[in-house]
């Protein structure tokens, strides 16, 4: 079994993976034997320090997703800089909060450009490649408001019900082909993303109050399912999307 769940040989892209959720998965797909090529604004010194330490490589790549141009160069430029990919996270993701009535048009672009319109053509430009590998696996990160509708983000919510769909929607024509699109929908973790939820006493109370296992997740315990989604174990598993929500989804 232990042969199923490595990732020796493996090389993985990570989106977003200077901090939060992101590190804790390239450091876990690492842990598993994987190299790592993270892909983000700027320099990653602490992931790739603890990428290194771990005996892995780690390619830095830096990119701005919410600009068409920069996405395709950063495509080009990972697959130049290893001889191939084998699995891509699709991680990087920003949220922005304001009431629906006055939700401004930029807040609404600005989620919708890195959270949706990149997250499709990293699947579609990557996951060519691993088809003409004959293999791959594309993981998307997802969330509980690609389920529900979340209060103040309206954009966010529309961009991970979109994650969700797109996720089936590549999963069902590749799955002949070797290549397997699932994604992770992480319930409530404590990361910058969630900093605001958490400043507040009473939404915080509210949210701790669902969770069944009683507090918010950390990215280590992205660490399993994404090495699950990446291996061989998860060979017959596709277009799945996989709750890591310490039973929110479930109360
Ligand atoms: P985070 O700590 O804010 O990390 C997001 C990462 O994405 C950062 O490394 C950020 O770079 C990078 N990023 C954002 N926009 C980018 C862009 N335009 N170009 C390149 N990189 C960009 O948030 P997180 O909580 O770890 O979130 C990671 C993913 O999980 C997101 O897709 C989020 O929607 C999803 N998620 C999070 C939760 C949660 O509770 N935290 C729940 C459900 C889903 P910088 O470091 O430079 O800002």
């Amino acid at each position: 079994m232990k042969a199923a769940f490595t990732l020796e040989g493996k090389v993985a892209v990570v989106t977003g993976s200077g901090q939060g959720l992101g590190q804790g998965m390239a450091l876990g797909l690492a842990e598993a034997g994987a190299d790592i090529v993270g892909v983000n604004y700027g320099p990653t010194a602490e992931t790739k320090e603890k990428v290194e330490a771990l005996g892995r490589k780690y390619t830095e790549l830096v990119a701005d997703l919410s600009k068409e141009e920069e996405v395709y160069r950063v495509v080009k430029e990972a697959l130049q800089s290893v001889d191939k990919v084998d699995i891509l996270v699709n991680n990087a993701g920003i949220i922005r909060r304001t009431e629906v009535e006055n939700f401004s048009d930029k807040d609404w672009h600005d989620v919708i450009d890195v959270n949706q319109h990149a997250v499709f053509k990293l699947c579609r430009e990557f996951g060519k490649h691993m088809l003409e590998n004959g293999s791959g696996r594309i993981i998307n990160v997802a969330s509980m408001l690609s389920y529900q509708g979340g209060l103040r983000v309206p954009s966010y919510t529309a961009s991970k019900h979109a994650v969700a769909g797109l996720t089936k929607s590549f999963a069902n024509e590749w799955a002949g082909r070797g290549v397997n699109v699932n994604a992770i929908a992480p319930g409530y973790f404590a990361t910058a993303n969630t900093a605001p939820l958490r400043a507040d006493e009473d939404r915080s109370a509210s949210i701790l109050s669902r969770i069944p296992k009683g507090d918010w997740g950390t990215p280590d315990d992205l660490k399993g399912p994404v090495v699950f989604l990446a291996s061989d174990a998860s060979s017959y598993v596709t277009g799945h999307i996989l709750c890591v929500d310490g039973g929110w989804m479930s109360s």
